[in-house]
């Protein structure tokens, strides 16, 4: 579905990202872990056009969203193509909900902006998404009316409601309460399990171990291990890897 080939991106003397590739099939979940500051997050946002890397190239469905050679001019700065945008869901450590509309609301914005099809019929999906999510009953709630769980499972269902082809997910339970944490996980395991595909940047090694199909470990800006689950929690050859997960025992 998305693949990423060779992107570099450096703020100002800092290169952020070397050389970094992964490709994603559909129905595929994958983790990205790893210390923090290594990229994961800027490599993500490159996904979805949130971040415009130096050079590389992303496609996705085959489509070319991204190319440009290392040595290429920056004539212009290359603006995200907005299907990119579009097709590529994302979900914050922050929830950034708008606070004075209602979790269906909150659901609406995108999908009246950006799709087709009559009010009823997008209301009718934004109620959809909201009861996959497990939040039918609180559609007209607002967000200070909901747990940050809940409020971060009405972000998973806006996105959802753009109909993307893939969704990333940038530490999404790191903003939560302990005990808030598992609802999220449980929803983003449920979507795992249905086939959408999914790349999610997380701390949480046994939810990645679980639901992940292949988990890359970036480290200051360059994978440096992409493997089964099995491979690299049991087996992994790589010390700093290794050591990395250690610390999570
Ligand atoms: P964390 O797990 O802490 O979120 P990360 O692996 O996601 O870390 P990034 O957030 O991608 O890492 O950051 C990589 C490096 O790039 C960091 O050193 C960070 O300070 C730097 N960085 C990120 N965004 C910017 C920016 N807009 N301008 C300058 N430097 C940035």
């Amino acid at each position: 579905v998305i693949e990423a080939r060779g992107i570099n991106k450096r703020f100002g003397e800092m290169q952020v990202l070397k050389d970094v590739s992964l490709s994603v099939k559909r129905g595929e979940t994958v983790s990205i872990i790893g210390p923090s500051g290594s990229g994961k997050t800027t490599f993500i946002r490159t996904l979805n056009g949130l971040e415009v890397p130096d050079s590389g190239r992303i496609t996705l469905n085959g489509e070319v969203f991204f190319s440009r050679e290392p040595n290429e001019p920056k004539k212009e700065q290359r603006l995200p193509r907005l299907a990119q945008v579009e097709k590529v869901g994302m979900v914050f450590q922050q929830f950034n909900l708008f606070p004075h509309r209602t979790a269906l609301q909150n659901v609406l914005l995108g999908p009246r902006y950006h799709r087709r099809g009559s009010a009823k019929q997008l209301e009718l999906e934004a109620l959809e998404m909201l009861d996959k999510v497990g939040l039918l009953v609180h559609a007209h709630k607002y967000p200070h009316q909901l747990s940050g769980g809940q409020q971060q499972r009405v972000a998973i269902a806006r996105a959802l409601a753009m109909r993307p082809a893939v969704m990333l997910f940038d530490e999404p339970t790191s903003a939560l309460d302990p005990e808030l944490v598992g609802e999220v996980l449980k929803t983003i395991e449920d979507l795992a399990h249905e086939g959408m595909t999914l790349i999610i940047v997380t701390h949480e090694m046994q939810f990645a171990r679980r639901i992940s199909d292949k988990i890359v470990f970036m480290e200051a800006g360059s994978v440096l291990h992409a493997a089964s689950p099995h491979e690299t929690f049991e087996n992994c050859n790589e010390p700093r890897v290794r050591q990395f997960l250690q610390e999570f025992k």
